[in-house]
């Protein structure tokens, strides 16, 4: 396997193959850029198919992070983690623990927190053998995350259709996990009309009871008549075979690396959807959960960056039409731009987007 010529490589400044046979770990740490400050993203534990499809996963969910935290204007680098095993049978204190080890060895170059797999708990375990995992004294980001999906999705409705209300528009999502439910709350109070599509049926009947949403199928999700489709549930999901099948003009939603290649956010902009950026909309967990990283700003502090989503989706929006580009280009831009400059001065910046 070729490390270097990855087509996912993308300058990614150090990564580590971690093994410890006695605990049972094989895992890959890698840090995409540090130049806004140390590395920090999620640890994923997930039953990856081949060692190819985990290293693939692992620099995608990295280069998002730095992207990520660029836009949230946190001074943060970019970087992520994956476990390779089942989560439900393989994982075990001493493979985390031993885990923690890995990441302590970094120095702080890198810090852990939850993503799929791996939840609070075990980023406490983890945190019995490293400083640098983070994510755990505040709880739960997944509200945090809905809302500023929630900005982002009120940024495209204005920007498509010039409404400032959600009322009556029709939200499609795919996905109604721990984010996906407190999102289906905003927008029902927001008097949006729901429908949910979850192969989970106690998730998708709690939308039905909670928030009148109407059930599609996982297969029909896409199809559905809808003003907005956001993707809640798993990475890639916007593809060759889906946007086909698409009828809503927006796609807005929270989960990681929606579009499974750039070139689905032209396709999109060809057959006149809009696309709000998924790293630019979703870093609400990011906001809340890096405050245990730094220690030194307040819960309204955490909302107003939160709320500040709103403006920075338009701002892109805006710089694509510009352009005359998909907005997962120009955000990509904007966001390089902000890590050359931050490599220049080698100062992280106080004129970030947020
Ligand atoms: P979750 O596991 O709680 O929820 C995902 C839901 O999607 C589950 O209910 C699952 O049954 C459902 N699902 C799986 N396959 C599906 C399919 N084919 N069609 C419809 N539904 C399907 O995860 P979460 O924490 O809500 O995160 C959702 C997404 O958002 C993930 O991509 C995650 O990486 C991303 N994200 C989460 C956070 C956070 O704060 N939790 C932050 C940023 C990004």
């Amino acid at each position: 396997m070729s490390i270097f010529d990855h087509r996912d490589f993308d300058d990614h400044e150090q990564i580590v193959f971690c093994r410890d046979r006695h605990a049972g770990l094989q895992a890959i740490i890698a840090i995409h850029d540090t130049s806004l400050g140390p590395a920090a993203g999620g640890c994923r534990m997930w039953r990856y198919g081949s060692e190819e499809e985990a290293l693939r996963d692992v620099l995608r969910l990295s280069r998002a992070m730095s992207y990520k935290n660029a836009f949230a204007g946190l001074p943060l680098g970019g970087g992520k983690s994956v476990i390779i095993g089942d989560p439900g049978s393989q994982k075990a204190p001493a493979l985390l623990q031993s885990f923690g080890k890995f990441i302590e060895r970094l120095g702080g170059r890198y810090y852990a927190a939850e993503d799929v797999g791996i939840d609070i708990d075990d980023v406490a375990t983890i945190r019995r053998t490293t400083r640098y995992a983070f994510g755990v004294a505040g709880g739960d980001p997944s509200p945090y995350t809905a809302r500023g999906g929630f900005e982002g999705i009120r940024a495209a409705v204005k920007h498509r259709f010039g409404a400032d209300s959600l009322q009556d528009i029709t939200v499609a999502l795919q996905g109604v996990g721990h984010v996906g439910m407190h999102l289906c709350r905003l927008l029902h109070d927001a008097g949006a009309k729901l429908v949910v599509a979850d192969p989970n049926a106690a998730a998708r009947n709690a939308a039905v009871d909670r928030f009148a949403a109407r059930v599609a199928t996982p297969e029909g999700i896409y199809g559905e008549a809808a003003d907005v489709f956001a993707p809640c549930a798993l990475g890639g999901t916007i593809n060759r075979h889906s946007i086909p099948q698409l009828r809503a003009r927006i796609v807005a939603g929270v989960a990681n690396n929606q579009l499974a290649t750039a070139q689905d956010g032209e396709e999109l902009r060809r057959r006149n959807i809009l696309y709000a950026p998924d790293y630019v909309i979703n870093a609400g967990g990011m906001h809340q959960a890096s405050r245990e990283i730094f220690g030194d700003y307040s819960e309204n502090e955490v909302m107003s960056r939160i709320t500040g989503i709103y403006c920075a989706t338009l701002r892109v929006f805006a710089e694509a039409e510009k352009r005359d580009e998909a907005p997962n280009l120009t955000a990509d831009r904007m966001a390089r731009e902000l890590l050359v400059r931050a490599r220049a001065t080698n100062t992280p910046g106080n004129d970030l987007p947020l």
